[in-house]
């Protein structure tokens, strides 16, 4: 049995409305009970106060991007004091799509991350190699120079963040990395954690995996010893979101 109590984030990116949002809370009230499993909710900034007053007590909610000061003319952008003001202890960083479509370098993703830690909120952090990275052999070389930039944000708050491997190739294109390729580079980073961070926090932290995750294939993954839960994004938004949530029972 696992020391790390397993995890599950759902990221709904930009979609959902009002009533869409009610409907999937609905389902995620009578599908996700009792507290065998983390869930967050990772909404648009937008709709998280609204999310936030419908959550139940064991479902967290979660922003999916901040910026990395707390106030100021910066148009646009959310503070972690935004997010934690409206109720939501969660926000993810890093996202690929983050990094990928707006541009958000490591430098970036740090500098947010570190400042949402110290504003008290807890961070899912994603890292993951691109298809061509992964192609060229250096997957290893991308996902421990991705995390060792977040490293001196993180500080002394790994127990305040979740690491979320995510390879770029399998995020919403249904290529989902099997059981050993994910388990692979859980390894690979939770071995890193351990040489480079301490022994305690290689145990403690959590490693989710995202890509495709699905109600049919998350039970199989969730089987690998390293993986310790799901960021899931399309499936997040359809009632087999349920069924991941479940899938380490
Ligand atoms: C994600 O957005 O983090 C993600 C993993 O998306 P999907 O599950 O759709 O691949």
């Amino acid at each position: 049995m696992s020391p790390r109590k397993f995890f599950v984030g759902g990221n709904w990116k930009m979609n959902g409305s009002k009533k869409e949002i009610e409907a999937l809370v609905d389902t995620l009230k009578k599908g996700v009970q009792g507290d065998a499993v983390e869930v967050v909710v990772g909404c648009p900034a937008i709709y998280l106060q609204h999310t936030a007053s419908i959550l139940p007590s064991n479902i967290a909610l979660s922003a999916q991007n901040c910026y990395k000061v707390s106030k100021g003319a910066f148009t646009g952008e959310i503070s972690p004091a935004m997010i934690k003001d409206i109720g939501a202890p969660w926000v993810i960083l890093g996202h690929s799509e983050r990094r990928n479509v707006f541009g958000e370098s490591d430098q970036l993703t740090a500098d947010k991350v570190g400042h949402a830690l110290s504003e008290g909120l807890k961070v899912i952090a994603c890292i993951g190699e691109k298809l061509e990275e992964r192609e060229a052999g250096k997957t290893e070389q991308v996902v421990l120079s991705q995390i060792s930039a977040l490293k001196p944000a993180i500080g002394q708050n790994w127990d305040k963040t979740v690491i979320a491997y995510e390879p770029v190739w399998a995020i919403g294109t249904g290529k989902t990395a099997s059981p050993e390729q994910a388990q692979e580079v859980h390894a690979i980073i939770r071995d890193w954690l351990k040489n480079e961070v301490s022994s305690a926090v290689s145990e403690s932290t959590r490693i989710i995996y995202g890509g495709s995750v699905t109600g049919a294939n998350a039970k199989d993954l969730a089987k690998k010893p390293d993986i310790d839960g799901f960021l899931v994004g399309g499936a997040s938004l359809k009632p087999e979101f349920v069924d991941i949530c479940n899938s380490n029972a």
